[in-house]
C-alpha cells in the first residue's frame, strides 16, 4: 500500500460516515431520531482530525521520527468524546443545554465540544502546515497533485468553520458537502496526477546509487538526490537553483535546454575525479510539450579505471610481442645472414639450391649459378692486413647485392668464394651477368688505411640441367670452371660447358 494510502481511506471513511448519518437533513427528524443521529455522527467526525494528521506525516516522511506512541496518544480524545456521546452524565458538557428537542434552539455545543473543536482545528492545521512546508520544498515539476490535495482538503475544513460559526442557519452541517468536494480534488490528484506515486519514486530516487538530476526547460536545477551530490561532490554548494552550464560545464547541449533523448555521454568531473556516464531522458507533458529534462548520472570511474589498466597493459603486451617478434626477425636473419657482407650464408644458399633445383626439375625453367672467388686475396692480407682484406669483402658484397635483380640470390659461401643462384636465368645470361661482375668488381677500388686496394676475381658458370641435377654436381661444375678461370690467368669467366667442351 502507498504511503499515506490508509491514513486518506481513514479520513475519508470517517466524513462518510458523517455524511451518512446525516443524509437526511436534521430539521426533518423527530427529535430522538434527530439527537441519536447526531451522535452516531461523533464516531466519524472524531475520526477525521487524527487521519488528516497521520496522513500529512506519513506523506511528508516524518511518520518515522512521530512514534507510534505519539499517534495513540492522538486516539485518547476520540475515545474521551465517544464515552461523553454514549454515556448521558457527560451529554451537558458535550451537547449543552441542546437534546433536539423542540425548545432547546440550537445546538451551540458544551465545554467538551468546543475542547474538541479546537483540538481538532489544531490537528488539521498541523497536518495542513506539513503539507504546505512539502509543497513548497518540492520540485515544481512535482507540485500539481499537492496543491490539488491542499485545495481539496481547506474546503470541509472552511465548511466545518461556517458550520460551527453558524454563519449560515443553525441546524445544517454543511462539512460532510466540504468532503465531497474534498473527495473530487483528492480523486484528481491521486488517479491523474499520482499523488501517492511520488513517494515510492522519491524514495526510490533517494536510495540508489545513480545520481539524479532533473532540470526545467531553461536548464536550471529544480532538483537532485544524495547520489547526484556525492558524483558532483567537488563542489559543496547545493545542487538546487543552480544552472547545469555551472554544475556540468563539460556537457554541453546545443541548445541548452537538455532535449537530447537519451545520447549518453561521457564526462570527467574533475572536482571529484570521477567518470561519469551522463544519461539525458525528455520531461514531457501529454501534448508533447517539453517540461524539463531527467539527468541520471552513473558512476562508470571503476569501469574506467578497470578499462583503462586493460587498456595500458594491452599496450605492454603489444610492445613486448612487437620487441619479441623482432628479435626473432633478426635470430632468423642471423641464422642465414652473413654478418661480414650482409650476404646469405652458405647454409641457406644450401637450403635454397636444393629447393630451387626440384622447383626448376618441376618447371623445367633454367637455374644457373656463379662461383665466384678473388684473386691473390691471400696477397690482399699480407699486404694490407686481415681488416683490408675484410673490407674488400665487404665491397664485392655489396656490388653484389646492388647489382642483384629479382630471383638473384648471392651468398657467401666461404672465405674469399661466392655463389649467386640465378633463378630462370639462361646459361647465356648468366655468362652476360658474371662478365658484368668481373669487370665491376676489377674496376672498384677501395680505401682502407688511405691506400686504395683494387682486386679482380674469376667466375664459374653452371648450368641446371646441362652441368648437374643435383646441388653437388652443379657446385662441382661450377668450382670447375673457376679452376679453368684460374688456369687461364684469373679475372675470368669460364663457364662448365666451354670447360667440358674444352675437355
Ligand atoms: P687464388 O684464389 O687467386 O688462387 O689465390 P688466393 O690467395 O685468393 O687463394 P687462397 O685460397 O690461398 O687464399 C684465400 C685466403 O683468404 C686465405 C684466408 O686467410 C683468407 N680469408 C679467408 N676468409 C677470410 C676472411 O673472412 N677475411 C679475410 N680478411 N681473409 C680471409
Ligand atoms: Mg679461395
Ligand atoms: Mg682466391
Amino acid at each position: 500500500m502507498a504511503s499515506g494510502a490508509i491514513p486518506l481511506i481513514a479520513m475519508f471513511l470517517g466524513a462518510g460516515w458523517w455524511a451518512l448519518c446525516y443524509a437526511v437533513p436534521l430539521p426533518e427528524l423527530d427529535q430522538a431520531e434527530r439527537f441519536l443521529r447526531f451522535r452516531l455522527a461523533f464516531p466519524g467526525i472524531v475520526l477525521v482530525a487524527p487521519a488528516i494528521l497521520v496522513f500529512s506525516l506519513e506523506y511528508t516522511g516524518r511518520k518515522n521520527q512521530a512514534a507510534w506512541r505519539f499517534i495513540a496518544l492522538l486516539l485518547i480524545k476520540p475515545a474521551i468524546l465517544l464515552l461523553a456521546v454514549s454515556w448521558a452524565p457527560l451529554h451537558d458538557l458535550l451537547f449543552g443545554a441542546w437534546r433536539g428537542r423542540p425548545g432547546d434552539g440550537y445546538f451551540k455545543g458544551g465545554p467538551l465540544f468546543w475542547a474538541h473543536t479546537l483540538y481538532d482545528y489544531m490537528l488539521i492545521m498541523i497536518g495542513y502546515g506539513l503539507l504546505v512546508r512539502h509543497y513548497l520544498r518540492e520540485s515544481p515539476l512535482y507540485r500539481r497533485p499537492v496543491q490539488l490535495l491542499l485545495i481539496g482538503m481547506a474546503i470541509p475544513f472552511v465548511f466545518n468553520v461556517i458550520t460551527v460559526l453558524h454563519v449560515i442557519p443553525p441546524g445544517i452541517d454543511i462539512t460532510p458537502i466540504g468532503f465531497a468536494i474534498c473527495s473530487v480534488f483528492v480523486a484528481t490528484a491521486v488517479f491523474k496526477h499520482g499523488l501517492l506515486v511520488p513517494i515510492a519514486r522519491e524514495k526510490i530516487i533517494e536510495a540508489i546509487s545513480d545520481g539524479v538530476l532533473v532540470v526545467d526547460t531553461s536548464g536550471c536545477i529544480v532538483d537532485s538526490n544524495p547520489a547526484a551530490h556525492d558524483i558532483l561532490k567537488g563542489d559543496a554548494r547545493p545542487l538546487r537553483g543552480r544552472h547545469l552550464k555551472e554544475v556540468l560545464p563539460q556537457w554541453t547541449v546545443a541548445s541548452g535546454t537538455c532535449d537530447g533523448e537519451n545520447e549518453r555521454t561521457e564526462v570527467f568531473i574533475a572536482g571529484s575525479d570521477k567518470y561519469v556516464d551522463l544519461r539525458p531522458i525528455s520531461l514531457k507533458d501529454a501534448s508533447g510539450t517539453l517540461k524539463g529534462s531527467v539527468l541520471v548520472l552513473r558512476d562508470i570511474t571503476t569501469e574506467k579505471n578497470t578499462a583503462m589498466a586493460l587498456e595500458q597493459a594491452n599496450q605492454q603486451l603489444r610492445a613486448q610481442l612487437f620487441a619479441i617478434e623482432s628479435m626473432q626477425k633478426l635470430l632468423r636473419e642471423q641464422a642465414i645472414k652473413d654478418a661480414l657482407t650482409g650476404l646469405f650464408n652458405r647454409r641457406y644458399l644450401e637450403e635454397t639450391l636444393q629447393r630451387e633445383l626440384r622447383q626448376a626439375e618441376r618447371t623445367g625453367d633454367p637455374l644457373a649459378i656463379v662461383l665466384i672467388d678473388i684473386d691473390y686475396f691471400k696477397k690482399i692480407n699480407d699486404t694490407h692486413g686481415h681488416a683490408c682484406g675484410d673490407a674488400v669483402l665487404q665491397a664485392l658484397g655489396a656490388m653484389l647485392l646492388q647489382k642483384s635483380r629479382a630471383g638473384d640470390l648471392a651468398c657467401r659461401y666461404g672465405g674469399e668464394e661466392f655463389v649467386i643462384i640465378l633463378i630462370g636465368t639462361s646459361h647465356q645470361i648468366a655468362l652476360q651477368r658474371a662478365e658484368q661482375w668481373r669487370a665491376e668488381f676489377a674496376a672498384l677500388s677501395c680505401s682502407c688505411n688511405g691506400t686504395d686496394i683494387s682486386a679482380t676475381l674469376s667466375a664459374g658458370v653452371a648450368v641446371f640441367p646441362d652441368h648437374g641435377r643435383e646441388e653437388g654436381a652443379l657446385l662441382k661444375a661450377a668450382d670447375d670452371a673457376l679452376y679453368a678461370a684460374k688456369a687461364a690467368g684469373r679475372n675470368n669467366v669460364k663457364s662448365a660447358i666451354a670447360e667440358n667442351l674444352a675437355a
